[in-house]
């Protein structure tokens, strides 16, 4: 049974397609934790439960709830660069021989309505489908890797660029990871509810105007490559989270980099949108 899974004030929620949130633990009669954490962890369960929710009273809608961060601490946050031809040749950059890999530290995740709390001085976009991983596993060959996909759900790698680029070699890790550099939601969506999940449009948009816009099926290095090559280096673990690359049109392209106010809107089509509004550090969220 398919699911749509979200964190609504903490606690792990079932959502439907009309955007009514359940409880998972209510729903579930207790089987499901409350804890999206430890829900997750749960996977089978989540699927039996959805099946509950068509019959249940629901506890609200999603478009008036207060959402969390739907995977909120995950052991580990992997990010992948330059992973569309489009987006190299706007970075001017060759695309690699294998995948390249960073780390978004876990820490700097946010929720999809979440406020981004601009850091530096040249803050940029990039929309991403985010891979949760259901099954953990090591040495996954490319064929079984779909298998280990617990859900998609859609993530902005926010990047201050100037901190990316203050190092040399660049350290990407900690110019992605400042806190609130990482919202994912609305909603994971487990894999079985796409007719195909390795092809879904994909748009960023800065205060309405269309930024990025690019499929899925474009990745140079497509999910199970990414889960094979991943895999084979080190064990995945369920509710890792893999944010795939992002298309071209990003901020330092164009040198038009996040500001104060500016809301960010980013979709995936079959999963949902997040809207996330960008301000300084000084000010009241
Ligand atoms: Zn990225």
């Amino acid at each position: 049974m398919t699911f749509r899974f979200a964190n609504i004030e903490g606690r792990a929620a079932l959502v439907d397609y009309d955007g009514r949130w359940f409880d998972a633990e209510r729903v579930s009669s207790g089987v499901v934790s409350a804890d999206p954490m430890e829900a997750w962890f749960q996977l089978d369960d989540l699927h039996v439960a959805a099946r509950k929710i068509a019959e249940a009273r629901p506890d609200g809608n999603i478009s008036v709830a207060v959402l969390g961060p739907p995977i909120p601490s995950p052991r580990s946050v992997f990010a992948v660069g330059l992973n569309y031809q489009a987006h190299a040749d706007e970075a001017k950059m060759k695309v690699p021989d294998v995948p390249v890999v960073f780390t978004k530290f876990p820490s700097c995740l946010a929720g999809p309505t979440d406020a981004v709390v601009l850091g530096g001085s040249a803050d940029d976009y990039e929309a991403e489908l985010v891979v949760v991983i259901g099954v953990g596993g090591r040495g996954i060959p490319r064929e079984d890797a779909w298998h280990h996909v617990g859900g998609l759900t859609v993530g902005q790698d926010i990047s201050d660029r100037a901190l990316q680029f203050a190092a040399e070699p660049a350290h990407f890790d900690l110019g992605k990871s400042r806190d609130t550099y990482g919202p994912i939601g609305p909603v994971v969506v487990s894999t079985d509810s796409f007719a195909d999940p390795a092809d879904l449009l994909l748009t960023c948009q800065v205060n309405g105007e269309r930024r990025q816009e690019d499929r899925t099926s474009n990745l140079i290095f497509d999910v199970p490559t990414l889960i094979s090559y991943l895999s084979n280096i080190l064990t995945l673990t369920p509710g890792d989270l893999i944010f795939t690359g992002t298309p071209e049109g990003v901020g330092a392209a164009s040198f038009r980099f996040l500001a104060d106010g500016d809301v960010i809107t980013t979709t995936i089509e079959g999963i949902g949108t997040m809207a996330n509004r960008c301000r300084q550090p000084d000010q009241p969220a």
